[in-house]
């Protein structure tokens, strides 16, 4: 069972009869549900729930706009890598300290949308006309990949799709160990991919999230099954020991997974809008993260000065080699400069990120039969459907 308790379920009128609601009650008996008719205003109450009321909220309905959308990050002044996501459900059972979606949904009830088979059709269509380009798209962006899915089973819809496809890699991103449900599912073309961060961090910071060393038990599982794995040091943390906490954290992350089953590490230090900071402490008085000293960025958004990302970002990234060799590491949300003084290239755009990425791919996972990468290709921007705007 998942380890997260629900005090109510209201399902959309729209939403009654489809197979994840079904699930969803299937696995949660006990849970009282309501039937809504009236969503629209029955969504104005949902946006009245305090953030940690709304964490015990399942509602259910649909999605009428586009699923599949270019990250947040890609509009942003700082090098993005064309990744593109899927907002499937918005909001988390998981609570952690720097969520930013504390300060960016207006409904804290988490929010499962049920019409699923509208995401195929989009990743079908997206698929289709970029088919000469290699696509890395992923649930969890505002919420966790694998916490509520062994409930929806949404991820084997989505990864029997993708499989039909030749050009798209999925990415499941998550703080839980929730992968026995996928044990049937073929793991081609499907990348598992883990936050991490040391489990002191984990421990204060990272509330009902999985420990650490029972995340990295499912990535070992993971990988023995062939699936690729990623990890992603994201939010990277100040603390006063933070040089021997990362250290630690990398050897414990090499005992666990073989290198050349690594498709990407991304690294990305504590990034916020500045209004976040009281609804953190407000919700967390206890909290370190906000200790090393920040500035806002070119985006608006608060960080710790240039010098101290640096720091923490070189001797992270020499520890991930001393470990894993030549493991490919990005950027989220970096300058040029850091790109350049930290991993030693230069991306001009956010498509020679993806042209990175692409090069890598190609060449470390030959088996995928992924597209053959073409500079040109990569010049242009990712293609879009009528059906998707
Ligand atoms: S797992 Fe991700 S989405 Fe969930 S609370 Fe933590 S940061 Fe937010």
């Amino acid at each position: 069972m998942i380890p997260y308790k629900f005090t109510r379920i209201y399902i959309d009128s729209i939403a009654r009869e489809d197979e994840i609601t079904r699930r969803v009650l299937e696995y949660f008996p006990d849970v009282p549900y309501s039937i809504v008719e009236e969503a629209e205003t029955f969504s104005h109450q949902l946006a009245r729930l305090s953030l940690t009321e709304g964490k015990r909220i399942l509602w259910l309905t649909h999605f009428k706009g586009r699923f599949l959308k270019p990250c947040p990050g890609t509009a942003t002044t700082y090098r993005c890598c064309n990744y593109l996501v899927i907002n499937e459900t918005t909001n988390c059972p998981i609570d952690c300290t720097y969520c930013i979606l504390q300060g960016y949904i207006n409904n804290p009830a988490i929010t499962i949308y049920t019409n699923y088979q509208k995401i195929i059709s989009e990743l079908r269509e997206i698929s289709h006309l970029n088919s000469r380009r290699i696509l890395r798209i992923g649930t969890g962006e505002l919420t966790d990949s694998l916490a509520l899915d062994p409930v929806t089973r949404l991820s084997e819809r989505l990864i029997a799709e993708v499989q039909k496809l030749p050009n798209i890699l999925l990415e499941l991103k998550s703080k839980t160990d929730h992968i026995n449900h996928l044990q049937e599912v073929s793991p081609e073309k499907i990348v598992l991919s883990w936050s991490v961060n040391p489990e002191e961090i984990v421990a204060s910071d990272e509330h009902k999230a999985t420990p650490l060393v029972r995340r990295l038990k499912a990535a070992r599982k993971a990988a023995e099954r062939g699936f690729l794995i990623g990890f992603h040091f994201d939010p990277i943390i100040f603390v006063l020991d933070w040089e021997e906490l990362y250290s630690h954290l990398i050897e414990t992350l090499g005992q666990f997974i073989p290198s050349e089953q690594i498709a990407w590490i991304s690294l990305g230090s504590l990034r916020y809008p500045p209004q976040l900071k009281e609804i953190v402490l407000s919700r967390f008085p206890k909290t370190r993260i906000f200790s090393g000293e920040q500035i806002s960025g070119l985006d608006g958004k608060s960080r710790y000065l240039r010098p101290l990302r640096l720091k923490m970002y070189k001797a992270i990234y020499q520890k991930l080699r001393e470990v894993f060799g030549q493991p490919f590491v990005y950027f989220c949300m970096e300058s040029e400069e850091m790109w350049k003084k930290v991993l030693d290239k230069t991306p001009k755009t956010n498509n020679d990120v993806d042209w990175y990425f692409a090069q890598h791919l190609s060449a470390r996972f030959p088996q995928l039969n992924l597209p053959k990468p073409m500079k040109e290709i990569y010049q242009q921007n990712i293609r879009f459907g009528a059906s998707e705007k």
